[in-house]
């Protein structure tokens, strides 16, 4: 089976669909693709948290009391020192929703968005469940659609523009050749975020949790979850699942959690690494969990990829049939200078710092918190000067000299990549020297996952 398309998405969930409806909507032809089945959309784990704000942001239907993907919302998150002090309290509200029915409601968004076009504007939608990506088309040397697999056999499709939100297998980006324009690494075992999610039940219902508390030293949290659960204890670390469920374990013994009964676990695991230094080559754009886009604090991607949805469709622009260029690299390279400049400057940053901030002992970690050091209520937000705080921090004995240095060569190092990131050349031409200055800042930086294969030797 042949078809034809303006553009061929792999991957139907968050990325996938939202960046297919917001192109539908500019009046492209859209075929999706995904492995799963139809019912089974978005079923690699049940809850998910997603900030009610985020829905007017990318314009889809806000859930709410009554809706299948609805849980519930909280308002208040905590987060807690090393010792379980000095609660830091941030309001936001918290969606608790379901992910199967959440991908729907995308999915339905997606569709309403593709019929909302009139006359020549109208584009169209059209999602391939269990069809399976298996390799690129190329036409002269440029990626032209790709050969799916479904029940009925091979399916080819060709079109103008090839999007990978693939997830964090990232099924074509890897396949491209290596001079393509785009990094073909693999988001190994050692680049991974790795989650664990434990659905309890509450001996003492008073206990329900009734927001988000989070002990980041440990990387462990106690959250609001769906009914027969009163709530999920969650953990996230780097390396190995193994290590997170050990990290579960030496959390709750220094800190232990009202007594539970264990439902069920869900485990998975997101990207913890840097994206690609270009999300665009010729007739190619990255997207979502394929491209890394997870924010570095907690491994939470689901609005943070429609960010980088959103700019994609703002810079490839309505479909223009004169334009034959429309999706080449020179076109959309715009999307890289705006996604870096922003939100990915910032977690690029983030990325770095975290490796200092965490290389401390709990005492320490209790001292930054006592003193709103790096972590700050709603009202201490912006205020102080890090260095000097920091250097108050030596001096008073609060935290030691090495402790200071990670936290320090961190920080400056974060301040460079954040400022190199923001600096994301427009001109193709001057790429070639910011890819060489960035692989330089980014060689000086920590890997997560040495760091935890050190601490677990502690461990055992
Ligand atoms: C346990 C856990 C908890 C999380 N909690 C949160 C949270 O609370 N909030 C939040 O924002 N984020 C959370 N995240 C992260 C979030 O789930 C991801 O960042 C997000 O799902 C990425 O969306 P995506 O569309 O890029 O990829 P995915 O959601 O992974 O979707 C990729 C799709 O591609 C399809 N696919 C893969 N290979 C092929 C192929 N060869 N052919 C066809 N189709 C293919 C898959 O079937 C899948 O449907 C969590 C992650 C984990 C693991």
């Amino acid at each position: 089976m042949d078809k034809q398309t303006d553009i061929l998405i792999i991957g139907s969930c968050s990325a996938g669909l939202y960046f297919g409806g917001l192109m539908a909507k500019q009046g492209f032809n859209v075929i999706l693709c995904d492995k799963s089945k139809e019912e089974n959309l978005g079923a690699r784990f049940d809850v998910i948290h997603i900030a009610q704000r985020h829905f007017a942001e990318f314009g889809i239907p806000e859930p709410g009391p009554g809706d299948d993907d609805y849980i519930e919302t909280f308002h208040a998150a905590y987060q807690r020192s090393a010792l379980d002090k000095y609660p830091k309290l941030n309001h936001e509200d918290i969606c608790v929703l379901r992910r199967v029915p959440l991908m729907k409601r995308i999915r339905k968004w997606a569709e309403e968005q593709a019929a909302s076009g009139t006359g020549s504007q109208r584009g169209s939608l059209t999602i391939l469940f269990e069809t399976e990506f298996i390799k690129p088309l190329f036409q002269n040397g440029t990626i032209r659609g790709g050969i799916l697999k479904n029940v009925d056999g091979e399916v080819t499709i060709t079109s103008s523009l090839v999007v990978d939100a693939s997830g964090i297998d990232a099924v074509v980006r890897t396949q491209l050749p290596d001079n393509y324009g785009v990094e073909t690494f693999v988001t190994g075992p050692r680049d991974q975020f790795y989650v664990v999610l434990q659905y309890i039940s509450l001996k003492d219902k008073s206990k329900t949790p009734t927001n988000n508390t989070f002990w980041p030293y440990y990387k462990c949290w106690f959250a609001p979850a769906i009914t027969p659960a009163d709530g999920l204890f969650g953990v996230g670390a780097n390396l190995s699942f193994e290590y997170a469920e050990k990290c579960w374990q030496r959390f709750n013994s220094r800190i232990p959690m009202p007594p539970h009964e264990l439902l069920y676990k869900e485990k998975g695991s997101t990207p913890y690494r840097r994206p690609p230094f270009s999300l665009v080559a010729d007739n190619f754009l990255v997207l979502g969990d394929a491209a890394c886009i997870t924010n570095p604090w907690s491994g939470e991607g689901v609005p943070y990829g429609m960010l980088l949805c959103k700019i994609a469709a703002g810079v490839i622009g309505q479909k223009d049939a004169k334009n034959t260029a429309q999706f080449s690299k020179m076109a959309m390279w715009p999307i890289n200078k705006e996604y870096f400049g922003s939100q990915g400057a910032e977690f690029a940053a983030n990325l770095v710092m975290l490796s200092g901030a965490i290389a401390c002992t709990p005492e320490e970690n209790d001292y930054e918190f006592s003193k709103s050091i790096i972590f700050e209520d709603e009202t201490e937000k912006g205020k102080g000067n890090l260095v000097a705080k920091l250097i108050g921090a030596l001096f008073a004995g609060g935290i030691s000299l090495k402790s200071l240095k990670a936290l320090m060569s961190g920080a400056l190092l974060g301040g460079k990549i954040s400022a190199h990131y923001k600096n994301f050349p427009l001109n193709l031409a001057d790429y070639p020297a910011w890819e060489a200055k960035a692989k330089q800042l980014w060689a000086k930086s920590a890997n997560m996952a040495d760091l935890a294969e050190e601490d677990l030797k502690t461990m055992v």
